[in-house]
């Protein structure tokens, strides 16, 4: 029901104690309740938080899970990532949108339902997956699609739905130290404290732990820097749990049924560097496992492995919260992360200074992902030979293994595993091409399947995409160069101007209107965005279409004209001009 009168937002204001830091947990409530955040909200809201309403309303367009304008009753979201879309999410969508007339992204008119395309819903190998009412919903295929229509005209709750299409299984497929253990809640921690913080940080520089987000930043050094970075106890534990590569979803599964592991993690980090705080920064397509994870950090309090006086320790304190995102993929990256979790726009920050010296609020912040935290407990717990493997390079990796293999899920491999092996292990033998990593990544050809996954040949956060020789590489590579353009934040020019370019030219190639000045175009504005883009996103985005013509051109060949190409533009002019914007734009903010 949509309160016009803001009421909904005073109750909201009353509920979290009117702190501006938590304005988007009020935004992503009002949101629930109401299926929108109405103007008069945003208006209530800015007074009880003495905001400018532009700054709340700016909010409200940078996540892709708030709405101004109203949506349906039933609000769905397709996942139209590149393995949704191989499993048939089109087909699903048209039909829902026909079945509710109803066009993507717009409300039936009686408000009933709306049917959109996100990013990604990290079910990726259970798709075409959906999230409707903030419910995940897996294997919506046409059939599926049909009988959610006649549950939708009959008015049934979400809630009523069949139970089978909610019971998300984690696909765990190949098990290593980490998925083949189980650690006992509180001895990680438990060590730790006895080892003392020197001890503990000297076990995981023996174990060679990095992190698993795809930096690959040793984890002892980070812990070290937070540890030196004051002699404070105002330090920050921030679990990044907001996957959201699309192809990558083992960490869903760690949160499900490794979340002791993750807790674990996050504590050892605390009594290490001395955090009395801790968040879960928890992406919007995981709410489903909110109270699981809810109900583990409660649990854990009364064990006394949170809280006050950990196990009994006098002054050793440390207690999790969990914060919800509310869509946006480059909240991914640890500042924007910190930003968000102050309740801001998820913009990435300039540094330094980095979050180990001046993270959440000031304070000494330490961020790692979900799968990071697990190896950390494990470590501590078992001692660093439980890593260690007859390998080159030390460690092990979960992988999120999806697309045209028989065996999808997670498997947990040996650092410097070849993909030849991981395609024989998943049922991947008709792959044509892989893609490691998630668009951002890295796409090979069968002729590099002897390559390794690993920090120093094909690093990956986890994702791990299969293309059998039926998938047309270009749509695959159009794709990730649309997500790319959907997620761009847009603080800087070279990347919300150079997505959105880069987007229109992949549609004009896929249109058939492409030309070979297209693709030297698209090198240029590479050249331009790499060097000029303020984080990461921006740097890779042209990447996916530049690689796969590189070594999958006969994608490209039907598509494309030749034609002579004259530049039209200085390239260097080009990129100091845009970091003068960008510099300006920094400082007007
Ligand atoms: Fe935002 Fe893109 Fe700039 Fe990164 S590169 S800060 S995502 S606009």
């Amino acid at each position: 029901m949509v309160n016009e009168n803001g009421r909904g937002a005073v109750a909201v204001l009353e509920a979290y104690n009117e702190d501006p830091a938590l304005v988007l947990q009020m935004l992503r409530e009002l949101q629930l309740r109401e299926n929108r955040v109405s103007t008069s909200s945003i208006a209530a809201l800015a007074e009880g938080l003495n905001l400018p309403e532009t700054k709340i309303r700016a909010r409200v367009d940078f996540y892709s899970f708030l709405h101004e304008a109203p949506r349906g009753a039933y609000d769905i979201y397709l996942s139209g990532s590149i393995t949704d879309r191989m499993l048939g999410v089109e087909e699903t969508a048209a039909v829902l949108c026909e079945g509710l007339g109803v066009s993507l992204g717009e409300p039936s008119a009686s408000g009933l339902a709306t049917v959109s395309m996100a990013s990604c819903t990290g079910l990726c190998e259970c798709g075409p997956a959906a999230i409707v009412n903030g419910h995940a919903i897996q294997g919506v295929d046409p059939e599926r699609a049909r009988e959610m229509l006649r549950l939708i005209r009959a008015g049934a709750a979400v809630e009523d739905w069949p139970l089978s299409w909610f019971m998300i299984t984690d696909s765990l497929q190949q098990k290593g130290p980490l998925l083949g253990s189980r650690l006992e809640p509180g001895r990680a921690a438990e060590r730790a404290i006895s080892l003392g913080p020197e001890a503990s940080l000297r076990a995981l520089e023996l174990a060679s732990l990095r992190g698993c987000g795809g930096a690959g930043y040793p984890v002892h050094d980070k812990w070290r820097k937070c540890r030196n970075a004051s002699n404070e106890a105002n330090k920050v534990v921030l679990c990044n749990a907001d996957e959201g590569e699309p192809g990558t979803f083992k960490d869903r599964a760690l949160l499900n049924s490794y979340a002791d592991a993750v807790l674990e993690g996050m504590t050892v980090c605390a009594v290490t560097i001395g955090a009395p705080t801790g968040f879960i920064y928890l992406r919007h397509e995981y709410e489903f496992l909110r109270d699981r994870i809810q109900q583990k950090i409660e649990l854990r309090r009364r064990q006394n492995l949170l809280g006050r006086n950990i196990l009994g320790h006098q002054g050793i304190d440390f207690d999790v919260e969990i914060h919800m995102g509310a869509g946006s993929y480059v909240c991914g990256e640890e500042s924007a992360q910190i930003e968000s979790l102050e309740g801001k726009r998820g913009i990435p920050r300039v540094r330094p200074p980095y979050p180990v010296t001046s993270g959440y609020r000031g304070r000494p912040t330490v961020v790692n992902n979900v799968e990071t935290l697990c190896y950390a407990a494990a470590i501590l717990e078992h001692g660093g030979d439980i890593v260690s493997h007859s390998g080159d390079e030390p460690g092990w990796k979960l992988l999120s293994i999806s697309g045209d293999c028989a065996r999808p899920g997670i498997y947990e491999i040996p650092l410097g595993t070849p993909v030849r092996k991981l395609l024989a292990a998943c049922g991947g033998s008709g792959a044509h091409a892989v893609q490691v990593g998630g668009p951002g990544g890295t796409l090979i050809a069968a002729n590099e399947f002897d390559r390794r996954v690993s920090y120093d040949d094909l690093n990956t956060a986890g994702a791990f995409i299969v293309f059998n020789d039926s998938r047309d590489l270009f749509d695959v590579a159009a794709n990730f160069t649309h997500f790319f353009a959907h997620e761009s934040c847009g603080f800087c020019t070279p990347c919300r101007v150079g997505t959105r370019q880069l987007a229109r030219m992949v549609d004009k190639i896929a249109d058939g209107h492409g030309a070979r000045l297209d693709i030297r175009q698209i090198k240029r504005l590479n050249k331009l965005m790499t060097r000029a883009s303020h984080c990461g996103l921006g740097q890779v985005s042209a990447v996916p279409i530049l690689t796969a013509y590189e070594k999958f051109p006969q994608y490209f060949s039907r598509r494309i004209h030749d034609a002579e190409y004259t530049p039209d533009f200085d390239v260097e002019a080009a990129i100091e001009r845009s970091r003068e914007i960008t510099r300006e734009e920094a400082k007007a903010r």
